[in-house]
Order: structure tokens, then C-alpha cells, then sequence
């Protein structure tokens, strides 16, 4: 299960993923119910929707799943989620509070424009698909040119802008 992301949460749930979708074959009920809830509950950590709830449901998949799951495939899968529960718990604790401290789970990556890098040239603005860039292009001879800003409200994270900025003038808040 291993994967590229720096942020446990989404590591365990792309590892989850992999396991259901390639691995999985679900001849006995407890390795397909609990890894199914395990990765809906580590999606919803990942959109900041995560609960005390699904703490409790991904502490018993860790629990239950490596001793009920009939293969060592599916134990592994547990142990997994049992990993995750015993060793990130302040990053689960973050999620919670809607935070990704890895800054990878797109839902909860906020941007902002660094004003002094800010040329205004309105790339970012045309390259974000949620109108959450507020500018107008620089006009030599106006007096009131102003660097562009982010909506954090409407911002979901996609990170279109960075790539888009020709002046590495947007960065992680
Ligand atoms: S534990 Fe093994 S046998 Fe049972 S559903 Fe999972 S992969 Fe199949
Ligand atoms: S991260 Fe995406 S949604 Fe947010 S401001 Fe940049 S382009 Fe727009
Ligand atoms: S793309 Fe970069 S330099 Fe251009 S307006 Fe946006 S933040 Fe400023």
C-alpha cells in the first residue's frame, strides 16, 4: 500500500482504494464492510466533514478488521487503518479541525496571493474554474492598481491558480 502523498489520511484511504479495486474479492462480509467504511470515513477527513463518529468506525475497522478478514490481504488492509489510528493521531485530530498539516488534502489547502510578487496580469483569474480571484490587469497609467486577491470562501483548493501564475505569487496559506 504504498503511495506518493505526504498526508497519512489520504495515503491510507488511496491504499484503501487500490486494495478494493484491485485486490478485494469479497468471499467473506467483514473485509468488504469495513474497508467500504473505512474509505468513506477517510474521504470524509480528507473534505474536512470528518466526526467523532468516524474516529470510532475507523478505530473498529482497525480493531476488528485484521482479526475477522479471511486472508492476509484483507488483515493487511486492517492493520492499515490500525496504523493510522495508533500513529497519526494529531493529523487525524487536524483533519478533524479542518486542517491538512501535509497541505494535500485539496478541500482543506486554502491560497493566497503574495501581494509584492503580484504582477497583475490576470492569468490566475482567467485559469480559476470557481471565479474566486478578484483583480483587474495592470494599467500603466492608472494610480490605483491593486494586486490580486483570493476568495477564501469560494476557493475549493484546485491549485489551477499556482500553476497558472507566472511569478510563483500564489502560495499555501
Ligand atoms: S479478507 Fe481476503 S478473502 Fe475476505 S474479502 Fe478480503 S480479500 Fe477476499
Ligand atoms: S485554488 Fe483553485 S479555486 Fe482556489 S483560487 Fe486557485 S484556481 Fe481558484
Ligand atoms: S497570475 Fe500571479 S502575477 Fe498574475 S495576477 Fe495572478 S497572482 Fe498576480
Amino acid at each position: 500500500m504504498t503511495t506518493a502523498t505526504a498526508c497519512p489520511v489520504l495515503a491510507v484511504k488511496e491504499g484503501l482504494e487500490r486494495f478494493a479495486r484491485k485486490e478485494m474479492c469479497g468471499r467473506c462480509l467483514p473485509c468488504p464492510a469495513g474497508v467500504l467504511s473505512a474509505i468513506a470515513a477517510l474521504e470524509r477527513f480528507s473534505q474536512g466533514a470528518g466526526t467523532q463518529r468516524d474516529l470510532e468506525l475507523l478505530s473498529r475497522v482497525g480493531e476488528l478488521l485484521p482479526q475477522l478478514a479471511r486472508c492476509p490481504r484483507g488483515q493487511n488492509a486492517g492493520e492499515q487503518v490500525a496504523k493510522l489510528m495508533a500513529e497519526e493521531g494529531e493529523a487525524l485530530r487536524a483533519h478533524l479541525a479542518g486542517r491538512c498539516p501535509a497541505g494535500e488534502c485539496a478541500s482543506l489547502v486554502k491560497y493566497k496571493v503574495v501581494p509584492e510578487k503580484c504582477t497583475m496580469c490576470d492569468e490566475c483569474r482567467r485559469a480559476c474554474p470557481q471565479d474566486a480571484i478578484l483583480g483587474e490587469p495592470y494599467v500603466a497609467w492608472r494610480g490605483d492598481n491593486r494586486p490580486y486577491q483570493i476568495i477564501l470562501e469560494l476557493c475549493n483548493g484546485c491549485g489551477a491558480c499556482v500553476e497558472a501564475c507566472p511569478e510563483g505569487a500564489i502560495e499555501k496559506l
